[in-house]
């Protein structure tokens, strides 16, 4: 049995993302950092699928959270065979308003997440010849967005990590991605008022907005046999946005 782990599965994109691997067949560990009923709620639906599945609350930018969640996950499920750097969060605001500390926290769990959760799991990987790292990044660290400068600065830096870190491990084995979501329905972007959900469905050509599954369909690609091939690539889900 293979083992993924998926950080901010707790709900939302990395929820949905969790199930699916569920699906799959993998056992799988979600980290959340501070929703643990729904959490809980994630792992069950995750068992349904006949897989282990656990849950551990931490902070993906605190490396001690991050190296104790990589010892629990390897005594309780194995090593961790999938690796999906998902959690994220927004702290919205134009530029000349953005406190250091929101510059900073989003840059810390976002980016800085990223990189100490894909180093944990590169070890194993790397001993085991084999490994699948799956980062979300998002359609606004490809193109920019206003009161974003902080969210698209860590999301382009995923960008950067992933194609960095795809050239140094591809000769072990291990492919690592990045999934560009446009706008999905999510906690994120429910809070969002009406005229700007309207003029960001205009731009859709597609003409409707992404839901989670949209993005757990491409994990699941990717972390499957079928995408050994690819590597260091961003894969935009976006309805064309
Ligand atoms: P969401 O509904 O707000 O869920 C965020 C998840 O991240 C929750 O499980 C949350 O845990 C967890 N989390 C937050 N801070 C954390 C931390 N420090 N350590 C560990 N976990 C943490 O978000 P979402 O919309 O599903 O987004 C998931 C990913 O997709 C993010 O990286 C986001 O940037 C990206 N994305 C989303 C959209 C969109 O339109 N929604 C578009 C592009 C990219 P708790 O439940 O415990 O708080």
């Amino acid at each position: 049995m293979s083992v993924a782990l998926v950080t901010g599965a707790s709900r939302g994109i990395g929820r949905v993302i969790a199930e699916n691997l569920a699906a799959a067949g993998y056992d799988v560990a979600i980290c959340y950092s501070g929703n643990e009923e729904a959490a809980l709620e994630t792992i069950e639906l995750c068992k349904k699928y006949g897989v282990q599945s656990i849950a551990i609350k931490a902070d993906v930018s605190n490396a001690d959270d991050v190296a104790e969640m990589f010892a629990q996950v390897k005594t309780s499920l194995g090593t961790v065979d999938v690796l999906v750097n998902n959690a994220g969060i927004t702290k919205d605001g134009l530029l000349i308003r953005m406190s250091e500390e929101d510059f900073d926290k989003v840059i810390d769990i976002n980016l800085k997440g990223t990189y100490l959760c894909t180093k944990a799991a590169v070890k194993d990987m790397m001993r085991a010849k084999k490994g699948r790292i799956i980062n979300i990044t998002s359609i606004v660290g490809v193109q920019g967005n206003a009161g974003q400068a902080n969210y698209a600065a860590s999301k382009a830096g995923i960008i950067g990590f992933t194609k960095s870190v795809a050239r140094e491990y591809g000769s072990k084995g291990i492919t690592v991605n990045a999934v560009a979501p446009g706008f999905i329905q999510t906690a994120m972007t429910d809070g969002l008022p009406d005229a700007v959900k309207e003029n960001y469905l205009k731009q859709i050509p597609l003409g409707r907005f992404g839901t989670p599954e949209d993005i757990a369909n491409t994990v699941a690609f990717l972390a499957s046999e079928k995408a050994s091939y690819i590597t260091g690539q961003v894969i935009e889900v976006t309805g064309g946005m």
